[in-house]
């Protein structure tokens, strides 16, 4: 029997006019260095249909050509975000951080038709021109700055204001948008390889806002004012930008002032009450809070998402205990949406088995399956002990990777032959759907027939008050085939030795996975997104380039 419920596609488009009108008061305000300048939805609704009529337009942007943004989180990133797709295009978000060579490969493998990028990026894009493919055929500058940057490119530059100047602010629909078809297109970092794209649906992206939204999640209302620290190029936003138009979440943009002192300065005078971004964020921004008691008030942010790795568990109870924002411990994955798995506690239970929940990466909301593949390929059980490599489906989990012709590329090892996204991170699932990760299956330190997790020495250690950050690796060793390297960088001016750090990991933590080789490091090196850079820890040590301590029990 066929239901008798109205098929309406789910787009980016109805997103966009339910957040312009509905919600047309919310704003989205950015951070200019002084304070923030805000723009109501219904005026970024406005300007989004004049940006999309100027794309189709002047720029002749037709059908699901890719319009790329090289931009910050700003107001006109969010107008980007919200007309590209609902004019039927395909928006590509680059990451600003990425090796040149890797922008250049994906703003190629991608056939970006236009780049919009802000005028303070141009000096990472114009030494790229000579290697962009000429089906790059227009620059939209956004901002004041000179375009002097850009006098070798042959096609055409544009100033964004100029352009959306004086355009019709009714907003050019497609006539009949499918709902599978792509919208939006962000490559994974490339930690190994070249990056892989994952090219977003509008249906994907409707029903990953719906549980954004969700109270189970991230749980945004109309009340809320966000602060998307992470980058809207590290998949869009965790999803940020479209859930709060879906909502009417008002946005509060960081633009470039992503250190520690200028987030706090914004968040003392603009009041967000929710934020989100990596873990190596808010160690800095706890840093300078602690260090500047009574300078900033954080007192209207109730509650921050913290994801995209491991979230040290000292860091969470840090700014519970001495800021009163909950930390909501989150997982998930460029192929995923990002949206995986939110840490909320079951009611009723004891401060201590809160916290124990609270630690993990969270729960599974209906639409993502789990399942966990033991080393023989066979499903194990969730029972909270089995440990395996994390598979997961779901209608905005991908299936493929964009095989820059438009159609998806191969499968890959990245997908079962049943259809599984295989994750490549490893830990149990407990029988109520709690997601615990042990570590990345590349980052395991298999230590004769033992698996040491570097996530869990890292959590210990950044557990110490002297310790900034800690970034364990597996190094080669003779005996064991591998044994952890700690590398640990320390508060300034304390005096903690590394003996001493030994010796508070030996309570806590079995005597076997102890690490013999340390190093005190200046800072851990971070990926493009924010995250321990694993890869460069390795290979400084390979090349000699780390001062390293041995000690060994009873030294
Ligand atoms: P990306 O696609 O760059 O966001 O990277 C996704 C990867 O980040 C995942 O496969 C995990 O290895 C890691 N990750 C994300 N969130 C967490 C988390 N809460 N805990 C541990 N690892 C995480």
């Amino acid at each position: 029997m066929l239901s008798t419920m109205q098929d309406v596609p789910l787009t980016i488009g109805r997103i966009l006019a339910h957040g312009a009108t509905f919600h047309g008061r919310s704003t989205v305000a950015t951070w200019n260095g002084e304070k923030a300048v805000a723009s109501s939805f219904a005026e970024v609704g406005a300007r989004a249909a004049q940006l999309a009529n100027a794309l189709r337009d002047e720029l002749g942007v037709t059908g699901d050509q890719r319009v790329a943004t090289l931009m910050w989180n700003n107001t006109e990133h969010q107008e980007a975000y919200l007309a590209v797709p609902s004019m039927g295009a395909v928006l590509h978000t680059l990451n600003l951080r990425l090796p040149p060579q890797q922008l250049a490969f994906i703003i190629n493998h991608a056939a970006d038709h236009t780049i919009i990028a802000n005028c303070t990026v141009l000096p990472l894009l114009a030494p790229l021109l000579p290697q962009l493919n000429p089906t790059l055929r227009h620059i939209v500058v956004v901002g004041e700055g000179d375009l002097a940057p850009l006098d070798g490119f042959s096609g055409g530059v544009h100033r964004y204001e100029e352009l959306i100047a004086g355009r019709s602010t009714d907003f050019p629909h497609p006539a009949e948008l499918d709902e599978r078809t792509a919208g939006a297109l962000c490559y994974t970092s490339g930690t190994t390889g070249d990056p892989k794209g994952v090219a977003y649906s509008h249906r994907s992206m409707y029903l990953h806002s719906m549980q954004v939204l969700s109270a189970e999640s991230f749980g945004l209302t109309s009340a809320d004012k966000v602060l998307p620290v992470v980058p809207m190029f590290h998949v869009n936003a965790w999803g940020i930008p479209y859930a709060a138009f879906m909502a009417g979440t008002s946005l509060l943009m960081p633009d470039r002032f992503l250190q520690p002192q200028p987030l706090a300065a914004m968040i003392t005078a603009e009041h967000p009450t929710f934020s989100a971004a990596v873990p190596t964020i808010w160690t800095g921004l706890l840093d300078e809070l602690d260090a500047h008691p009574g300078t900033y008030d954080t007192s209207s942010m109730s509650r921050v998402v913290i994801g995209g790795s491991a979230c040290p568990p000292a860091l969470m109870k840090a700014f519970e205990d001495r800021y009163g924002i909950n930390v909501i411990h989150a997982w998930g994955m460029t192929e995923t949406s990002p949206l995986g798995s939110v840490s909320h506690p079951p009611a009723g239970l004891g401060p201590e088995e809160t916290w124990r929940y609270r630690l993990t990466q969270g729960r599974f909301p209906a639409s993502v399956e789990p399942r966990l593949i033991g080393p023989d390929g066979t499903a194990l059980p969730h029972d909270g002990e089995s440990a395996g490599e994390l598979e997961v489906r779901g209608p905005w989990i991908a299936a493929a990777y964009f095989g820059g012709d438009g159609r998806p590329a191969e499968q890959g090892e990245k997908f079962s032959e049943d259809g599984w996204l295989r994750t490549g991170d490893v830990g149990t699932i407990s029988s109520d759907g709690f997601l615990t990760l042990t570590d990345r299956a590349k980052d395991v330190i298999k230590s004769g027939g033992e698996w040491i997790s570097s996530v869990e020495l890292e959590n210990q250690l950044m557990a110490h008050p002297d310790v900034l950050e800690a970034a364990v690796v597996a190094v080669p060793d003779e005996k064991w085939g591998e044994r952890p390297l700690a590398t640990v960088v320390l508060r300034p001016g304390t005096g903690t030795g590394l003996a001493e750090l030994r010796a508070f990991l030996a309570e806590r933590v079995a005597h076997w996975q102890l690490p013999e080789r340390w190093s005190i490091v200046e800072s851990v090196p971070k990926t493009s997104v924010g995250k321990f850079d694993k890869k460069v820890i390795r290979k400084s040590y390979a090349e000699g380039e780390l001062d390293v301590t041995t000690l060994r029990k009873g030294e």
